[in-house]
């Protein structure tokens, strides 16, 4: 099998071939595509398991980048590493290069439970770990498990993107999906969930609850990431980053 690399697939030719495909289609495009060129991010929260098997089932032993900021919730964690041995995943986990609760009482965070300051906190513990982990593995191509009704900002996504940030193509075949698919796949495959996503946290993050809380009556998806704030993104999903 021939590997294909960034400057031989435009995404717009990528997402015209992808414009029909069913997220596990578009994942098995992409291995058949970039191969060994191909890697993919998760931050093991709520749903993740949906994109991880996916990839895992297509390319056993696909590289998962995994960035652990130092502030995640001991059961993501736990979740993590359940998985990574119940699947025999490749989990590859960042960390960051300095003491991350340090880093509190260095930068003013006198409370680790909320955070003062998180584009500062997002871009110090978690760009500059992702940008260290894309660095490293140097992918050609990486999946992302982003979806349109997200947010805004994720509503403006194309399955394929060029990413200048990392140099590779971003794909992100669940960008269709809504959590209802998501949960019928889940279903379908006996797929777990994050613990806390049966406590009513349907994003998770880091455990500040400036970062991620429950969801409150009225509220869904993402709205209990940065609740309050007009801050919707860690900034690992956009081109420059949080805060840069
Ligand atoms: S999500 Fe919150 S705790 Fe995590 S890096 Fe960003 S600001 Fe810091």
């Amino acid at each position: 099998m021939t590997t294909m690399t960034k400057s031989q697939i435009l995404p717009q030719e990528a997402n015209r071939v992808t414009a029909d495909m069913t997220p596990p289609e578009i994942v098995r495009w992409a291995v058949d595509t970039f191969a060994s060129g191909l890697i993919m991010t998760s931050s093991f929260g709520a749903e993740s398991m949906c994109l991880i098997h996916m990839a895992h089932t297509a390319m056993p032993g696909i590289p998962i980048a995994f960035i652990n900021t130092g502030y995640l919730f001991p059961q993501t964690l736990l979740f993590m590493e359940t998985m990574r041995r119940q699947y025999n995943l490749n989990v590859l986990e960042f960390h960051t290069q300095h003491d991350p609760i340090v880093w509190l009482s260095v930068n003013g965070e006198t409370d680790p439970r909320t955070r003062r300051d998180v584009e500062a906190c997002c871009r110090a513990n978690k760009n500059s770990v992702f940008d260290r982990a894309m660095q490293s593995l140097s992918p050609v191509a990486w999946l992302r498990g982003v979806r349109a009704d997200q947010s805004e900002h994720r509503s403006q996504m194309q399955v394929v993107e060029a990413n200048r940030r990392t140099g590779a193509l971003a794909i992100s075949p669940l960008l269709r999906w809504t959590s209802r698919d998501i949960h019928q796949y889940m279903r379908l495959h006996a797929l777990p969930y994050h613990p806390l996503w049966h406590e009513g946290y349907t994003s998770i993050g880091c455990n500040p609850e400036t970062c991620t809380r429950p969801l409150a009556d009225g509220q869904d998806g993402r709205q209990g990431r940065w609740s309050g704030l007009d801050k919707k993104e860690c900034g690992i999903h956009l081109d420059q980053g949080a805060g840069i």
